[in-house]
């Protein structure tokens, strides 16, 4: 991790630490997108909600650390995990039209992805254009706020 002005720069290597997860009604579609995208998700450190980790490693043998369950707080896992810098990226197929009894987890992952400049991805075509970016197979820097420097200056 570098300092760069009121920035910090934090390098995601050629393999990539990739969340997965995926809401009830949308865990068919992330299965089969995976499914599709196997040869590539290989190459990288897989991670995921509880339930969605162990319906994609089955069907796939891929293999994919699981945290909790997202209603019993893997979201959270997974978020903190965003904050400590071991995950860089994220496919996450959230339900749009079904309500969710841990939105406010939902809610505070999808902030604290947007606020670290993680990838995300939250349906079939974003997810196939992130994963066919050179950037999947190179170092990229993401430049992430600081807030730190911000409220401290000197
Ligand atoms: P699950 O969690 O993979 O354990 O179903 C996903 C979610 O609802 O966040």
């Amino acid at each position: 991790m570098n300092q760069s002005n009121d920035h910090k720069l934090i390098t995601m290597f050629n393999q990539k630490k990739i969340a997965l997860i995926a809401h009830d009604h949308r865990k068919q579609d992330l299965a089969e997108w995976v499914s599709i995208n196997k040869n590539i998700l290989e190459n990288h450190l897989l991670c995921g909600t509880g339930t969605t980790s162990r319906i994609l490693s089955d069907l796939t043998g891929l293999k994919i650390k699981a945290f909790h369950s997202g209603p019993l707080g893997g979201d959270q896992q997974i978020g903190s995990r965003i904050v400590e810098g071991d995950i860089d990226f994220m496919i996450f197929f959230w339900d749009p039209l079904s309500a969710q009894p841990h939105d406010p987890d939902v809610r505070a992952l999808l902030r604290i992805a947007a606020l670290y400049n993680i990838p995300i991805a939250t349906n079939n075509s974003t997810a196939d254009f992130l994963i066919s970016s050179p950037f999947m197979s190179s170092e990229y820097t993401r430049h992430v706020i600081d807030y730190n420097s911000r409220l401290h200056p000197n």
